[in-house]
């Protein structure tokens, strides 16, 4: 029997074995290796952010650096564990010196993200900072306009937010950023806790 799988048939594993050897743009010269993402892939909550830095770049894992250390912070918060949610950014490649990804580099990107969302099919998304928002809205939207709004886009909700990196580069842990953060995670909180629960498990029998 064929092992080969299409872009149709795949599972999640499979995708991120396909992307660990993506040469789809100039960022894979420069990687130490493709950060495809992390998590539970039957995640009702997703987490979608801008690229891999320096810590993601050598570990191959979303958000392990400070901005990392702050998300799981906030997720402590709103009594969600890592472990159940799905983490990814909109490029799988750091680029050189942490500079923004360019316009050619996301849309190369596009079709790994775009299967990890089919593919998970999350409820509930967060979108971190204005790339994030930007590719899953498909809109020129600035972050600060549009945070801890809800937005549906196929039939999943949306609640974007500030980059934690954004956080602890500008005002701080004392700031109104964060702040706002606080109050879009329990935002995230409530939208999960509203989302329809299938009658078997409101009924209790699984
Ligand atoms: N910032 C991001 O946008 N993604 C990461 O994985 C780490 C930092």
């Amino acid at each position: 029997m064929s092992t080969f799988h299409t872009t149709e048939t795949r599972t999640l594993a499979e995708a991120a074995v396909a992307a660990s050897t993506c040469t789809r743009c100039r960022l894979s010269a420069g990687r130490t290796q493709v950060v495809y993402g992390t998590g539970s892939p039957d995640a009702d909550l997703m987490f979608i952010g801008e690229g891999p830095g320096y810590h993601e770049d050598k570990q191959g894992i979303p958000f392990v650096g400070a901005a990392g250390q702050l998300l799981n912070t906030m997720l402590e918060e709103i009594g969600i564990r890592r472990e159940d949610v799905y983490i990814a950014n909109v490029i799988k490649c750091r680029p050189p010196g942490n500079r923004d990804p360019m316009p050619d580099e996301i849309e190369s990107c596009k079709p790994w993200l775009e299967e990890q969302l089919r593919l998970i099919d999350p409820a509930v998304i967060v979108t971190l900072g204005n790339f994030a928002t930007r590719f899953v809205l498909d809109r020129q939207v600035a972050i600060s306009r549009v945070r801890g709004e809800r937005f549906t886009v196929d039939g999943r909700v949306v609640i974007p937010t500030f980059h934690p990196a954004a956080i602890l580069h500008g005002g701080g842990m004392a700031s109104k950023q964060m702040e706002s953060l606080r109050a879009d995670f329990a935002e995230v909180r409530r939208a999960l806790d509203e989302r329809p629960q299938p009658a078997e498990e409101q009924l209790g029998l699984f």
